[in-house]
């Protein structure tokens, strides 16, 4: 039976203090806009970059517009996305002065024999693609100027954005974006836009990261979720596997998955977790905390 399912996160350094009612409702926005466009017959690579364009867009998340700023007071970004149905995949590290770091990556998979562009060499690659750029950071960026005032200094605080979908012939993809931790130093890049440790899709299941990605990496989270799928395991099982080995290591975080059947999963060991799905059954759900 053909069936489509999709599941985002706006992030996992959700805090019980904070009120996350203009996220709550966008992300519910941002999925009925997914869910036509699965449901008419879009490829889920197309969904989860359309979903993940609007969460930078948005402002309300630490990526895109949202993005909080390097200790030099820089705008590096992090983007990744994977096309489970041809194993390609495409990546920005450390973008400055663009909109959006997952067009960049998307451009970087169609269009170059690579995988990952950094730094400059990204840079200049997304203005040769005419890709938008950000003209004053200081008037683009929502959190430019304002201070961390959510989270302590010191601590590897965060918010990234992503998605997972299956599409109706049965294709995965998954796509995530992020400034990455705050404070981070300059140069620093996380799991977000390192296929296999903040993204992943293959045939099996679609991934998308957030947490302390320093400890996404080490244990390559995203892929590793995919490949306990492939082996034999529940998709739930597999992903909450994977969150429990990165708490047992010292970090926090989440992620959300997909498997090829439709199943959703959204394990985190954070305080909370912004998310929201659509499952085979075209029912939507929101929810930041339990
Ligand atoms: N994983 C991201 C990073 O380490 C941050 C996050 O997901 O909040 O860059």
């Amino acid at each position: 039976m053909k069936r489509c399912a999709l599941i985002l996160h706006g992030g996992a350094g959700a805090r019980r203090s904070q009120d996350y009612a203009r996220e709550t409702a966008h992300m519910r926005q941002v999925v009925e806009v997914a869910a036509k466009r699965l449901q008419g017959g879009a490829p889920a690579l197309d969904v989860v970059v359309e979903a993940v364009q609007a969460l930078e867009a948005s402002g309300l998340y630490v990526a895109g517009r949202g993005a909080s700023p390097n200790l030099d007071g820089r705008y590096e970004l992090d983007a990744s996305l994977m096309d489970g149905a041809t194993e390609r995949a495409g990546a920005v590290a450390a973008l400055e002065g663009f909109k959006s770091p997952i067009a960049a990556a998307r451009a970087v998979m169609e269009r170059t024999p690579h995988v990952m562009l950094a730094g400059d060499g990204a840079a200049a690659f997304a203005g040769a693609q005419g890709l938008e750029r950000v003209k004053d950071a200081e008037a683009w960026f929502t959190r430019a100027g304002k201070g961390e005032d959510n989270h302590p200094p010191g601590t590897l605080a965060h918010g990234t954005v992503g998605c997972a979908a299956l599409d109706l012939d049965g294709r995965l993809a998954a796509a995530t974006s992020t400034a990455g931790v705050f404070g981070k130093m300059p140069g620093r890049v996380g799991d977000s836009p390192i296929p296999a440790a903040g993204v992943w899709a293959d045939g099996h299941a679609a991934v998308s990261c957030t947490g302390q990605g320093e400890y996404y990496i080490r244990i390559a989270a995203a892929a590793r979720v995919a490949w306990r799928v492939e082996a034999g395991e529940a998709l739930a099982s597999a992903a909450r596997g994977v969150i429990d080995r990165i708490g047992a290591m010292g970090g926090d975080g989440g992620l959300i998955a997909v498997d090829r059947h439709g199943n959703i999963a959204d394990p985190y060991n954070s305080q909370g977790m912004k998310r929201a799905w659509l499952t085979t059954d075209g029912e939507i759900g929101v929810r930041v905390f339990d």
